[in-house]
């Protein structure tokens, strides 16, 4: 049944590409992590909701998936051009705090945003400061060739591999000044595989290397990390769009120089064979990003009382190569849908076991296929999911089955949300769900007994606590929180 060919965008060759795997039976998958020098917005969940979508679409493939997603605890700079602060370094220094507590507790905010998304764990997490050893190893030995020392650090010389920067299709000439600020490099692009601490500088975060004291390059960790944990070549790349200009490009030239020092044959494929990236979310104001300081926080839809997953369904609307605009009226019509397919999903709890192959529905497990392996267009597999979430007279653990496999690849957990985990409920709020469910029930007994004044009077007391008594509401919210 999953029998469509899988066709990926690669932004290497800005072409669908039909998916072979290195290995056979097997996919491996790596995935730039977060910087985890503040909280994650929900522009860069995105990010992982698409990676997620892809693992869980090559799982539906049949492919024994491995994934792994780096944090970057060490390295990232306030700027891109090797001259600014290193970001951890910064917000330690902000919260006058050490870098590892800094660490620690924006990594945990991000699980718990991975989690509440429905994002399967991958099978590592790979913590940049626990590869320091390997990112030294790996620049020694395509420092020869490729490298060459200043008095800042260790810098990769662009030019000495071939056609770089082709995934950013780039103009490199020498001149163009794409990228430049340390004195002395030799290309604009040249970045900065060590970094050595200034002379009478101390860093909370330093090692001893052959380049002197100092902390790798941001690009490095990728490289290493990647190559080490899935090997040369492996399947797909994945990060966000802004790492097809920079962190990518890089990632590959570091992957060229050490697969042609090695022997390793790495032809134009650069480590990984697929590139893929997720275009951003936006709002009004633009690109939403963690450095301009404002942003919004998972953790901040879920407190005006949006349950996590409707943001993930609004991811899933929109095709992963596109922009998307966050809007609250937009998240507010995602919780809606998934509320309409959840108290479908809900008629089926009772269902016994079916078995999913059933022919009716083999249209549309057709559909969802072809739409999931067609670079992983979401939004009509959603629909699909939909029309089997609406056909009548159809075996009722059959349907089940079905539902359970489409949401396997989608992962809205429909079957084990109910209707009342959908329900607004700002923390704001201060009258409690169990004060309301009484006020309601005692409302229904006074309309019972037809004393309609007992029950105005009842939905005016929760009115002035903010509760809004919905009668006859469609989607049978019965009530919601101003
Ligand atoms: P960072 O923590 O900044 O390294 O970013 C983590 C991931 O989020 C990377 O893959 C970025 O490319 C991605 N990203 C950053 N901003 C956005 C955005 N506004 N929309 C979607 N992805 C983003
Ligand atoms: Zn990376």
């Amino acid at each position: 049944m999953n029998d469509a060919p899988l066709q990926l965008f690669n932004s290497l060759t800005r072409k669908l590409e039909t998916f072979e795997p290195v290995h056979p039976g097997e996919a491996r998958v790596y995935s730039c992590g977060p910087t985890v020098y503040n909280y994650p917005h929900i522009g860069n969940m995105r990010a992982y909701v698409f990676a997620d979508v892809l693992g869980r679409t090559l799982s539906w493939k049949g492919y024994r998936l491995t994934h792994v997603i780096n944090i970057t605890d060490v390295g990232h700079l306030t700027d891109d051009a090797d001259a600014g602060e290193d970001k951890m370094e910064k917000m330690a220094a902000a919260k006058a705090q050490s870098i590892w507590d800094i660490a620690r507790h924006y990594t945990e905010a991000y699980w718990a945003d991975v989690k509440a998304l429905n994002i399967r764990e991958p099978a590592e997490w790979s913590i940049a400061t626990n590869y320091i050893e390997q990112m030294i190893d790996f620049a020694k030995q395509i420092a020869p060739r490729h490298c060459y020392e200043l008095d800042s650090g260790l810098y990769f010389d662009v030019s000495t591999v071939d056609d770089y920067g082709r995934l950013a299709r780039a103009v490199t000439e020498e001149g163009e000044g794409r990228i430049e600020a340390v004195a002395g490099k030799r290309n604009a692009a040249d970045f900065a595989i060590w970094r050595k601490t200034p002379p009478g500088e101390t860093r909370q975060m330093e090692w001893d290397s052959p380049w002197g004291k100092g902390a790798p390059g941001w690009h490095l960790e990728c490289s290493v990390m990647s190559g080490q944990l899935l090997g040369f070549p492996f399947d797909i790349h994945t990060g966000g769009i802004d790492h097809r200009e920079i962190h990518h490009p890089n990632e590959i030239a570091q992957n060229q120089a050490f697969c042609c020092t090695n022997g390793l044959s790495v032809p134009a494929n650069s480590g990984a064979r697929i590139w893929m990236h997720n275009n951003f979310l936006v709002d009004r104001t633009g690109k939403m990003s963690k450095s301009a300081g404002e942003f919004l926080r998972l953790q901040l839809l879920i407190d005006w009382g949006y349950h996590p997953l409707a943001y993930r369904l609004m991811c899933l609307q929109a095709h992963y190569r596109s922009e998307l605009e966050f809007s609250w009226d937009g998240l507010a019509a995602a919780l809606t849908r998934l509320k309409r397919m959840v108290m479908a999903a809900e008629r089926l709890t009772d269902a016994g076991e079916g078995d999913p192959d059933h022919p009716k529905f083999a249209p549309l497990l057709a559909k969802f296929d072809a739409a999931i392996s067609d670079d992983l267009n979401t939004a009509i597999a959603l629909t699909a999911l939909e029309e089997v979430l609406a056909m009548k007279k159809v075996d009722a653990g059959v349907k089940r089955a079905v539902v359970a496999k489409m949401d396997a690849v989608l992962g809205l957990g429909l079957l084990d949300l109910a209707r009342a985990d959908l329900r607004l409920r700002p923390k704001a709020a201060v009258i409690t769900e169990a004060d309301i469910d009484a006020a309601l029930a005692r409302r229904k007994g006074a309309r019972a007994e037809k004393d309609f004044a007992a029950s105005d009077a009842i939905r005016d007391e929760l009115a002035a606590q903010g509760v809004e008594v919905m009668d006859g509401d469609p989607l049978g919210w019965e009530w919601k929180l101003g």
